[in-house]
């Protein structure tokens, strides 16, 4: 009789010891430019793949797979995987470490050399990503990737903390800022959970927060994706002031940014941080020319 399939819990992961072991293989010391600290915790990557609600039929993106903690979990759980890392020791050596501890899904990956925040092109259409990503550059690889692969409809991502509860913020809270607004444009974002210190390697200094987001359609508006940023850069350049003030450079004067206000229903005395984003696009809107 043979034995039965191994389930996705009982596969390996990579504990301590086998990413203190990759490394020295490859001779790679993590750096803070690369925001590498590597996930030494089997039980952390399980959390990360239950929390993604990966479907076994769909094709996963994942930016910087660094030693593949977390990309085991995710051949485990799904058709396929797409990842992207920037460092080449770490992509080279990616392959070998699949061959290694699921031989048999060493045709489900593909390794992309690349630049998360600058890639364009991918050798499949992923439907989620989910990653832990480099902290430094968090935010705009996630708006970068949403705005670039539409294909991409859910996901799960692992940040500073501080960072995940900037993501979720909704208007009116202290941590409303840009990564709110742009982020609901494309989705909407939820926090998933907060994941301690001791479960990477190097050790960071602060907590990681999970965001989970689903995408969906950006508010109804004539102005484009740009001309909407624009309003949003403008206002959170000077969080403090009114939007009468803060949108003078943009509308070209302060008379005119309190016309456009008024046009798009927002109260030229309230701040950027309390306007949602459907609000930043009927400002945007209000700016255009009228076309019948
Ligand atoms: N996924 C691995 C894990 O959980 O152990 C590593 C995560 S580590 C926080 C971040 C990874 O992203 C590193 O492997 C780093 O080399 C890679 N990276 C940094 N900047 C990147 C970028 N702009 N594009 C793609 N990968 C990047």
């Amino acid at each position: 009789m043979s034995s039965p399939e191994p389930s996705p819990a009982t596969q390996p992961l990579l504990g301590a010891t086998e990413i203190r072991r990759l490394a020295e293989e490859i001779g790679v010391r993590p750096t803070k430019t690369l925001g590498q600290n590597f996930v030494i915790d089997g039980n952390t990557i399980r959390r990360i793949v239950a929390a993604a609600n990966v479907d076994p039929g769909e094709t996963v993106l994942e930016v910087g797979p660094g030693l593949g903690s977390l990309t085991l979990g995710l051949l485990d759980a799904a058709k396929h995987v797409v990842a992207v890392e920037i460092d080449p020791v770490l992509a080279a050596k990616l392959p070998e470490t699949i061959a290694a501890f699921r031989p048999e899904l060493t045709g489900n990956i593909d390794v992309v050399l690349s630049d998360a925040m600058r890639v364009l092109e991918l050798p499949a259409e992923p439907t989620a990503l989910v990653a832990n990503l480099p902290y430094n550059v968090a935010v705009p690889v996630v708006l970068h990737l949403l705005e670039h692969f539409p294909s991409l409809q859910h996901g799960l991502v692992m940040v500073q903390d501080e960072v995940a509860d900037r993501m979720v913020a909704g208007p009116g809270s202290k941590t409303y800022g840009v990564p709110s607004v742009k982020g609901a444009w494309y989705s909407e974002m939820r926090k998933a959970g907060v994941i301690g210190m001791n479960v990477f390697w190097p050790a960071p200094k602060i907590s990681s927060g999970l965001v989970a987001f689903t995408r969906r359609e950006p508010p109804v508006t004539r102005a484009t994706r740009e001309q909407v940023f624009a309003v949003i850069d403008a206002a959170f350049a000077q969080r403090r002031k009114t939007l009468r003030a803060a949108l003078a450079g943009w509308a070209g004067g302060a008379a005119d940014a309190e016309i456009y206000l008024r046009k798009a229903g927002v109260d030229p005395s309230a701040r950027g941080e309390t306007i949602d984003v459907a609000a930043y696009a009927r400002i945007a809107e209000a700016k255009l020319p009228f076309t019948a």
